[in-house]
C-alpha cells in the first residue's frame, strides 16, 4: 500500500513526498483505493453478462453521496492498510479524510436515499446502474451574515473527482425542440438543438469488496466545439449555441426543495439525463437480445419522484419510432419496465409543465402523451387526466406509466391511496405499494460512529454490518453495567468530539454533559423549525422565572438550508440566529441553554453531528413528512426521538417501543380535521399563555431590538394562517420536551432507553428496502446465489 501510494503520488500527481500537499495525498490515496476496486467491479460487469441477468436502472435527479473516500475505504476493508500505510509516511488519515470535498449533488432525503440504495444494491449483489446528472456545481454553500442566509456556489469540481472515470467513448446525442412529420404512416422528430450526453462513472462497490455497480453520470457538450462555419459567415450568435445550450444543462443543480420550480431550464435537465438513460441502456440490451418484446425481463426502472417521468413516453419514442412496434403494443411494454416512487403529497410539489412548454421542447413526446391518455381514457373511462387545464401533470404521467407505484412509508403510502391518487388507486387498486425507506448501516454507523461501532463489534462481531437486524441481541446487553458503561462512554466522547469542533467553527463552549437536542434538515414550514424555536424561547422564559429549579442543561443544535427564493423558511432562519444571539448571552441561563446553528448543513455534518445527538426532533406536521431518513439515522445512533406520528416516525416508534420514543401532537387525521375549523391558530395562541408571551417578545422586537418590525412578518402568518398547525401543537410538544428533560436526568435509565432504540433499528436498513423492491416491484436477483442473502 505504500509503496502504491508512492507510486501514485510520482506518476499521477507528478509530485515527491516532500513537496505534497493534503490535496496531493489524497489524490495519491484515493486513486490507489480504486484500482483495488477495478478487479471486483469487472467481475460483476461481466457475471451479469454471463447470467443475462435483469438489471435495475435507478434514474434519479439527485445523488446525494457526500466524500466517499472513506466508503471505499471501509467497504474494501482497508482501514488499517491505509491507516498504517499513512503512519509510516508521515501523514495523518483523517487529516486526508477531510479534504475530500462534498458531493453535493441533491438537496436533501431524496437524494441520500438514491445514494443509500446505491451502497445497499452493490451490498446485496443486485446488478445496477444509477443514473442522474454530473452537476458542475452541486448544493450552494450557505454562511450567515448577520445572522441572514447567504448562498454561495458550490464547486466541488474545482479539483479532479478521485472517484470517476470519464468515458468519452459513451456519448448520446439529446434533441430538443423543432418539429414533428408523419409520412406514409412513418413518423420523424426534426429536432432544432442538440447537445451531447457524456457519461462519468463512479464504481460502487459493496461490503467486503464482494460486488460492484456503476453510478454513471451524465454531463453536457455541445455537439461540435464550434461552428466554424457558422462563424466564418459571421453569424457568431449561432457559433456558439450549443456550446452555451451544453454549458448550462449540466451546470447547476435547483436548490428547490419540494417546490415544483416550473423552470424550462430544468425540463431540459430531466429529458437530457432520462433520455441519455434510456438510450444507454437499449444499446446494453441490444448488445446480446433482439427480441425487445422480452425487454420488461431484462429491464427495470425505477424513477425516484416525477423528475425523469418523461422516461415513459421517451421509452415509448425510441419502441415505436426507432425500433417499428405499434404504439398499443409499446405503451404495455413500457409500462413494464418502469415503476414510480413517489415522494410528497404537497401539492406545490407536484411537478407540472404548461403543455405549450413541454410541445416546444419536446414535440413528438407531447404527442405520445396524448395517445398514452386517449388509450388511457378509452381503457378506463373517466380516469383522471394527465393532460388538464393547459397543464402536463407529471404525477398522473408517471402512474399511468408504471406497472408499481410506492410510497416511501406506511402511513405516507395510505395517504397516496386516499388523497394525491385516489382516483388512480380505485382504477388500478394493486399497483400502489409500500416501501417504508431505509439507510445504509455502513455509512451512518459503521463509518459515522466508531465508537459505537468499535463496542457493538467486540460484542458480537461483524456481522451486522449486512444484517442489522443481528442489532436486537444488544436488547439482552442493557443488564450487563460493563457494557452499558462503554455504551454511554461512546455517546460522551461524541459529545466532547462536537463540543470541541463547535468551539473551532462556531466559537461556542458547549457543556457534553449537556442534552444535545439536534434538529438538522432543509429548512421547510411543514418541518417545523419554527414550533422547536418557539419551545426554546419559553424554555428561556421559564429558566430566567425558576432559576432555582433543577434545569436539565441543554444545547440546541440547528443544521439545514432554505431554498433561496423561499423567503419565509430564511426568516425562520435569521429569527434561530438573533433568538441565539440572546440566549447565548444572557448570564441568567448560562450553563444551562445554548443554541448553536453551524452554517452549510451537508452530509459530512450530518456524520458529525449524529453520533453525538441525545435527542432527535423529528416534529414535522402529521400527514406532511412522506417518510424522513434523518429520523432513522438518529435512533440508529442511539438518540431519543421527540416526534409527531408521521412518515417513518411512526414505524420506528413501533419497532423501538412507545416507552422508548416522546411522542406529541395531532395525528394525521386530527390535522384535516382541525385545518376544517376556522380561526384554529388565534384559538390555540389564546389558550396557551406560554405560546402568547413568547410571540408577543418576537413581535415586540425582543431579539431584534434595533429592527422591531422584523418578524411581525412571521408572528403575522402564525396567527392568520399557520398551514402548519404550529400553535396548535406547542402546549402538547412543550410538555413532551419536559418529559424528555425529566428522563434525561437518570442517565442510566436514558442510556437503556437508546440502546433500545439502536436495538430495535435493524429493519430500517437500505437493504431491506432495497430487497423490497427487488422482490415486489423488479423481480431482480443476485446472479450470485451465494449473495443472494434475500432468499
Ligand atoms: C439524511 C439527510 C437528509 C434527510 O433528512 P430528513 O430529516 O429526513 O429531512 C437531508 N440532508 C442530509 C445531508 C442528510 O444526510
Amino acid at each position: 500500500m505504500k509503496d502504491d501510494i508512492l507510486n501514485r503520488l510520482q506518476f499521477s500527481l507528478g509530485k515527491d513526498a516532500d513537496h505534497a500537499s493534503v490535496y496531493d495525498w489524497r489524490m495519491a490515496v484515493s486513486l490507489t483505493v480504486r484500482d483495488q476496486m477495478v478487479d471486483t467491479w469487472f467481475n460483476s460487469t461481466k457475471e451479469a453478462y454471463a447470467a443475462s441477468s435483469k438489471r435495475v436502472y435507478y434514474l434519479s435527479m439527485e445523488f446525494l453521496i457526500g466524500r466517499l473516500i472513506e466508503d471505499m475505504i471501509s467497504n474494501l476493508q482497508l482501514e488499517d492498510t491505509v491507516r498504517g500505510a499513512l503512519t509510516d509516511l508521515g501523514q495523518d488519515f483523517d487529516e486526508i479524510v477531510h479534504d475530500e470535498p462534498d458531493a453535493a449533488l441533491g438537496n436533501g432525503g431524496l437524494g441520500r436515499l438514491a445514494a443509500c440504495f446505491m451502497d445497499s444494491l452493490a451490498t446485496l449483489g443486485i446488478p445496477a446502474f444509477g443514473y442522474g446528472i454530473r452537476y458542475e456545481h452541486g448544493l450552494f454553500e450557505q454562511s450567515f451574515a448577520q445572522g441572514q442566509q447567504v448562498e454561495r456556489p458550490e464547486t466541488w469540481l474545482n479539483q479532479r473527482h478521485a472517484w470517476e472515470f470519464e468515458r468519452p467513448e459513451v456519448q448520446f446525442p439529446i434533441c430538443f425542440g423543432g418539429h414533428v412529420d408523419h409520412h406514409d404512416g412513418k413518423t420523424t422528430w426534426h429536432p432544432s438543438e442538440k447537445v451531447l450526453a457524456t457519461a462519468y462513472d463512479t464504481p460502487v462497490i459493496g461490503w467486503k469488496n464482494e460486488w460492484g455497480n456503476t453510478l454513471r453520470l451524465w454531463s453536457a457538450e455541445p455537439v461540435s466545439q464550434f461552428d466554424l462555419d457558422s462563424f466564418n459567415r459571421g453569424d457568431y450568435l449561432a457559433a456558439g449555441r450549443s456550446e452555451a445550450l451544453a454549458r448550462t444543462i449540466s451546470r447547476v443543480l435547483y436548490p428547490d426543495d419540494t417546490t415544483d420550480s416550473g423552470k424550462e431550464l430544468r425540463l431540459k435537465q430531466e429529458y437530457f439525463f432520462t433520455a441519455a438513460s434510456i438510450q444507454d441502456l437499449m444499446r446494453r440490451y441490444l448488445q446480446d437480445h433482439d427480441d425487445l418484446r422480452q425487454l420488461p425481463e431484462h429491464v427495470a426502472i425505477q424513477l425516484n419522484d416525477t423528475h425523469p417521468a418523461i422516461a415513459g413516453p421517451e421509452l415509448v419514442r425510441v419502441l415505436v419510432d426507432e425500433h417499428g412496434i405499434d404504439m398499443a403494443e409499446a405503451i404495455p411494454l413500457a409500462r413494464a419496465c418502469l415503476a414510480y416512487t413517489n415522494h410528497t403529497l404537497l401539492p406545490e410539489a407536484l411537478e407540472k409543465w404548461g403543455e405549450w412548454l413541454l410541445g416546444r421542447i419536446l414535440p413528438r413526446h407531447l404527442e405520445i402523451i396524448r395517445i398514452i391518455e386517449e388509450t388511457q381514457q378509452r381503457e378506463h373511462p373517466g380516469s383522471p387526466r394527465i393532460l388538464e387545464h393547459g397543464d402536463v401533470r407529471m404525477g398522473e404521467l408517471a402512474f399511468i406509466m408504471a406497472h408499481k407505484v410506492n410510497g416511501v412509508s406506511a402511513l405516507h403510502t395510505e395517504l397516496v391511496k386516499e388523497t394525491v391518487f385516489a382516483d388512480l388507486h380505485r382504477i388500478h387498486p394493486t399497483r400502489i405499494i409500500n416501501q417504508t425507506n431505509g439507510i445504509t448501516p455502513r455509512r451512518w454507523l459503521y463509518n459515522c460512529n466508531p465508537g459505537l461501532r468499535d463496542l457493538i463489534t467486540d460484542a458480537m462481531g461483524d456481522g451486522w454490518v449486512a444484517d442489522l437486524e443481528q442489532l436486537t441481541a444488544l436488547k439482552a446487553k442493557r443488564d450487563d453495567a460493563a457494557f452499558m458503561q462503554a455504551f454511554q462512554a461512546s455517546k460522551r466522547d461524541n459529545k466532547a468530539a462536537l463540543s470541541n469542533w463547535i468551539g473551532q467553527t462556531c466559537g461556542i463552549a458547549l457543556d457534553p454533559d449537556a442534552m444535545f437536542d439536534v434538529q438538522i434538515k432543509r429548512i421547510h414550514e411543514y418541518k417545523r423549525q419554527l414550533m422547536n424555536l418557539l419551545e426554546t424561547v419559553a424554555l428561556w422564559n421559564d429558566m430566567r422565572d425558576n432559576p432555582d429549579h433543577d434545569w436539565t442543561p441543554r444545547v440546541k443544535i440547528f443544521g439545514g438550508k432554505a431554498a433561496p427564493g423561499y423567503y419565509m423558511a430564511k426568516d425562520i432562519i435569521r429569527l434561530i440566529n438573533d433568538v441565539a444571539e440572546v440566549i447565548n448571552n444572557d448570564p441568567a441561563t448560562k450553563g444551562r441553554l445554548k443554541i448553536v446553528y453551524p452554517p452549510n448543513y451537508n452530509v459530512t455534518m450530518a456524520e458529525r453531528l449524529i453520533p453525538a445527538s441525545d435527542l432527535s426532533e423529528q416534529i414535522s406536521t402529521a400527514g406532511k413528512e412522506a417518510s424522513g431518513t434523518g429520523n432513522m439515522k438518529f435512533a440508529l445512533n442511539g438518540a431519543l426521538t421527540i416526534g409527531t406520528l408521521d412518515g417513518a416516525n411512526v414505524e420506528i416508534r413501533e419497532h423501538v417501543g412507545s416507552e422508548n420514543f416522546f411522542l406529541f401532537g395531532l395525528t394525521a387525521a386530527e390535522v384535516m380535521e382541525r385545518r376544517q375549523h376556522h380561526g384554529y391558530a388565534r384559538a390555540a395562541i389564546e389558550a396557551s399563555p406560554r405560546l402568547q408571551r413568547v410571540l408577543g417578545q418576537i413581535a415586540e422586537g425582543r431579539f431584534a431590538p434595533h429592527d422591531t418590525g422584523r418578524y411581525h412578518g412571521v408572528v403575522g402568518m402564525l396567527y392568520d394562517h399557520d398551514y402548519f398547525l404550529v400553535t396548535c401543537d406547542f402546549d402538547s410538544y412543550f410538555d413532551a420536551q419536559r418529559r424528555a428533560d425529566n428522563a434525561y436526568q437518570n442517565a442510566d435509565n436514558w442510556a437503556a432507553m437508546a440502546l433500545m432504540n439502536t436495538a430495535s433499528m435493524g429493519w430500517f436498513s437500505s437493504d431491506r428496502t432495497i430487497k423490497g423492491y427487488a422482490r415486489d416491484i423488479w423481480n431482480a436477483h443476485p446472479p450470485r446465489a451465494a449473495m443472494d442473502r434475500s432468499a
